[in-house]
């Protein structure tokens, strides 16, 4: 998608501070970090968020969490969250699914 912001900085139209990228996914550093570690991995595939995938999506997504995983196991970070938001109203502000994966320091439970 042209106008996709995500999807630019897979094809490399916008700069990004890229952390991995294989056949599946790409990730890179959140531009606004909310945590000493906060990384994005995001299908190269445009899926504008969960509730858009399908069933056939579901081996790609679980791909992106498991990257998030690597990255995670890759800095030694032992503690750590990922956020899918869906929807607006859940924080959602790109449109194009997206992991994150938080860590480096203490995060509280219940969420915001
Ligand atoms: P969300 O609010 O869950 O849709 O997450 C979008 C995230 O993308 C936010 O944490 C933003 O800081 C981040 N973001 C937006 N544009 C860029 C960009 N060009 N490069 C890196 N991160 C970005
Ligand atoms: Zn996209």
């Amino acid at each position: 998608m042209a106008e996709c912001p995500f999807c630019r900085i897979v094809q490399g139209t916008v700069p990004s501070k890229k952390v991995y990228e294989d056949d599946r996914t790409f990730a890179f550093e959140d531009v606004n970090p909310q945590a000493p570690t906060h990384v994005l991995v995001v299908p190269k595939k445009h899926i504008s968020g969960l509730k858009e995938a399908t069933a056939e999506d579901s081996q790609l997504i679980g791909h992106c969490y498991v990257v998030a995983a690597e990255i995670a196991s890759n800095r030694k970070i032992t503690d750590y969250r990922t956020v899918c938001n869906v929807g607006p109203r859940a924080g959602q502000s790109v449109f194009h699914l997206h992991i994150h994966l938080l860590g480096g320091r203490d995060l509280a439970w219940p969420p915001g």
